[in-house]
């Protein structure tokens, strides 16, 4: 079985968020279950590029509207990620540092999908199927069926993973001229309100679509930003599959970003000297319970409710408790954040993407905050929990799927029901309470890090999946 994930982000080449994590995990442990699980994505000008060997697999032509342009395929030699990795180079447009944010995104990934396409269908075999990730791959699917020049990839099956409904990829109609010369009786397909929505489109082509958690999937038919009818009359061809954590990355007795290693045995003193580690770079005083929040400062994370929330949290405990928040986004959102540490000795922010420091904070923390309005798996709780942090989550998508409550039988975390200030401080307030009572807090953290959100039971799921087509 071949099968070809095509992708805007993959760690530890290009990351984002969670897309990357997936992408750099699953084909990882696809090969190792007998799988041949390539990557191709983008060649973004990343240190991951600069620091790895490659040799070039391919190189040609291709049309987009009436411009022809030249594409490099490019093969990483050293098999450094576990699978096969393909970088595609289009100079003017994927030479870039930062993978998204530019006003041509739309060409930029058009263009990219078209070299994808156009380098397959000039393989001398079929591969098993093509799994295309969110819309950066979405035109994947119609291209391969209804591109006159693809004709020769018409019988491949296609799987879209949907890792965030929320981006689409909308383009107007006019952008109808980059796609390559295709059925114009197929107009359908491309268009979801009147303009081109790559998403829409592979969720119409693609054979089977899979979404990052069964909740997830069940939210989509009620919630998906415009898309919620077409998800719900396709449901016969989706699934919804829990992400896993790539345990080799996310192990705290092996992370070498750590102060500190521990594992279940010693994870008590190991978390405290790391948290003690940051606490004297940020100024902080350790033996308070430090809540961290990590992600993107976006509304879907709720992080606009950040500001006032934590400074409801630190009027009601003020003296007992750090707060430290690492992410970037909304500058409005950043800007209430910046103001709030200024003024409060407790809180502080670090804007910004940074692996290390999300590592170091993940081990540190006592609890991780996630309100998220809308959460398809999270991994961030996933990786607290793995590092003996307990997760506080709204309970929605993968988060419900992945946390019980300490108030369940056998639970080791702390769910809220709504987005804003309220929830957010009774949450913190539990969450005092049981840092007060470290028996508790012990067997909590010992519970949590034995879960197993492994990807080798999860890539029996998508074996399934391919295996249906
Ligand atoms: P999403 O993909 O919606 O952003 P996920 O929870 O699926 O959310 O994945 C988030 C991933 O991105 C995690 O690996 C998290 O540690 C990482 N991440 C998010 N923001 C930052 C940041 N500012 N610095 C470092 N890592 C971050």
């Amino acid at each position: 079985m071949e099968v070809v994930h095509i992708s805007a982000e993959c760690y530890p080449v290009a990351k984002a968020g969670g897309l990357g994590d997936v992408v750099g995990a699953l084909p990882k442990y696809q090969n190792k279950a007998g799988i041949t699980s390539k990557v191709v994505m983008p060649m973004y000008r990343t240190p991951f590029l600069y620091t790895s060997d490659w040799v070039v697999d391919y190189k040609a032509k291709a049309y987009m509207g009436g411009w022809e342009f030249e594409y490099t395929i490019i093969k990483e030699v050293n098999n450094k990620l576990g699978f096969d990795l393909y970088l595609v180079d289009i100079a003017g447009l994927l030479d870039r540092q930062k993978i998204y944010g530019y006003a041509d995104d739309a060409e930029r990934f058009t263009a990219f999908q078209i070299a994808v396409v156009h380098w397959m269908s000039h393989w001398n075999h079929r591969p098993t199927a093509v799994h295309c990730h969110d819309y950066h791959a979405g035109l994947i699917p119609f291209m391969m069926q209804h591109c006159y020049d693809y004709h020769h990839l018409r019988s491949v099956p296609t799987v879209l993973t949907i890792h965030n409904a929320q981006y689409q990829g909308w383009m107007p109609w006019a952008q109808s001229v980059l796609i390559p010369k295709w059925d114009l009786s197929k107009k359908g397909l491309l268009d979801w309100g009147n303009s081109i929505n790559p998403l829409a489109a592979a969720i119409k082509c693609a054979y089977k679509i899979t979404t990052v958690s069964p909740s997830y999937m069940q939210e989509l038919m009620h919630h998906a930003n415009g898309l919620e009818t077409l998800i719900a009359s396709e449901k016969n061809k989706c699934v919804g599959i829990l992400n896993g954590i790539d345990h080799e990355v996310w192990n705290p007795a092996t992370d070498t970003y750590l102060t500190a290693h521990f594992d279940v045995d010693t994870v008590t003193a190991g978390k405290q000297k790391n948290k003690e580690k940051i606490c004297e770079q940020f100024g902080l005083d350790a033996t308070k319970p430090l809540f961290v929040f990590i992600g993107r400062l976006v509304g879907e994370k709720a992080a606009d409710v950040l500001p006032a929330a934590l400074h409801t949290a630190v009027g009601a405990y003020g003296a007992y408790a750090s707060y430290m928040i690492l992410g970037s986004g909304d500058p409005a959102v950043e800007a209430g954040l910046t103001n709030l540490a200024y003024t409060n000795k407790n809180i502080k922010v670090s804007l910004g993407y940074n692996e290390s420091l999300s590592h170091q904070l993940y081990a540190a923390a006592d609890f991780l905050l996630m309100p998220s309005r809308v959460e398809p798996c999270g991994l961030n709780q996933l990786y607290a929990m793995r590092y003996g942090t307990v997760p506080m989550v709204r309970s929605t998508g993968g988060l419900q799927d992945t946390v019980v409550d300490m108030g369940d039988a056998g639970g080791y975390g702390i769910r809220f029901t709504h987005a804003n200030e309220t929830d957010i401080v009774h949450a913190v307030g539990r969450a005092i309470e049981v840092f007060e009572n470290k028996t508790h807090l012990l067997w909590m953290r010992e519970r949590m890090m034995q879960v197993n959100h492994s990807w080798e039971q999860t890539v029996q799921s998508y074996t399934n999946v391919y295996k249906s087509l």
